[in-house]
């Protein structure tokens, strides 16, 4: 759910923010289930909010009174009741500050006329936002709403880090998940698509094969471990977070560089394969490795360390500059 201010310039970075989050991802937006949802907003401005997302308009159900939505407590057999109609607004039963309602012809709208009173007409409207306390909306309190809590994972502090590069880590947590649209997973939803891997061209692409098993990300893999003075992490997601959640723990300098190191050698393989899949672009391994060498540097040169003959061995494999004040 993303919140925006009504002016155009807003509209248009949401809009651009997903279009680059489409590039780095290859996840897209799905139009048939995507809304906009407007609050007091003119039908010229909302008309040009549109054009820009490219979404169906969405309309809020009005809860106004105790019992929740009328129509979906009783069915809709209680506006043919209530002698009113679908469209109709609360105001077309308010007259003068005052109920004005035609005699209850059932059951339903005896119950529904009777907690009328609970409603205070003679005030002024006011927006009041349910979630908060005080009435006022945050995103925390919306967030904790929407959220579905789960069990806790016992590799989120791999993924989930201080300094992560967010990015990074976002397909990092995809592909711990097996939620990147690999191959064999295009496949199982009815896609038809080359399964062979876009790297050797000789295997079926899946997760397992795409990051450690193919000879061309093996390579790679391989170099920035070794740049890592790792030299026994497994090449198989599994036991990789296995080791991780045993041989990563704690916040030092180098735990803070493998996990940084991972994440980018992980991004920069996923960016690869789909610039060749979908833009024909191919990157060189050193390309790869060069890419991945310069983000994990400019992140570790922000995080201060002590000078020591491991970090100092470390820094001088990535060519960082420690920075010790
Ligand atoms: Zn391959």
């Amino acid at each position: 759910m993303i919140f925006v201010v009504v002016d155009l310039h807003s509209v248009q970075l949401v809009k651009d923010t997903l279009d680059e989050f489409k590039e780095l991802s290859g996840l897209s937006v799905n139009h048939s289930k995507s809304e906009v949802f407007c609050a007091a907003v003119p039908t010229v401005l909302q008309d040009q909010i549109l054009s820009i997302l490219q979404f169906r308009v969405g309309k809020l159900p009005v809860r106004w009174h105790p019992n929740g939505v009328l129509y979906q407590t009783y069915g809709h057999r209680v506006v043919y009741d209530a002698a009113s109609n679908l469209h109709a607004k609360v105001s077309s039963v308010i007259h003068n500050k005052e109920w004005c309602w035609c005699p209850a012809r059932s059951e339903d709208m005896v119950d529904i006329q009777r907690k009328l009173s609970l409603i205070q007409i003679k005030e002024s409207d006011k927006v009041v936002w349910a979630l908060t306390a005080t009435g006022i909306f945050n995103c925390a309190a919306t967030w904790q709403h929407l959220r579905s809590k789960q069990i806790e994972v016992p590799w989120w502090k791999l993924v989930w880090f201080r300094e992560a590069i967010p990015k990074h880590c976002f397909i990092g947590w995809l592909a711990i998940k097996d939620r990147l649209s690999t191959k064999d997973r295009l496949l199982l939803w009815g896609i038809n698509v080359d399964p062979i891997c876009q790297f050797c061209r000789q295997y079926m692409e899946d997760r397992n094969h795409l990051f450690f098993k193919c000879s061309f990300s093996n390579r790679i893999w391989k170099y920035i471990m070794v740049l890592c003075l790792v030299s026994s992490a497994p090449e198989d997601w599994d036991l990789l977070l296995e080791w991780g959640i045993k041989n990563l723990k704690g916040r030092s300098f180098r735990v803070t560089l493998c996990k940084i190191a991972w994440w980018a050698t992980v991004y920069h393989l996923w960016l690869q394969r789909n610039a060749r899949l979908h833009a024909g672009e191919v990157k060189s391994e050193e390309q790869i490795i060069k890419a991945i060498r310069r983000d994990v540097k400019a992140k570790m040169e922000a995080i201060k360390a002590p000078a020591s003959i491991l970090h100092n061995t470390l820094c001088n494999n990535w060519h960082i500059l420690l920075c010790t004040a």
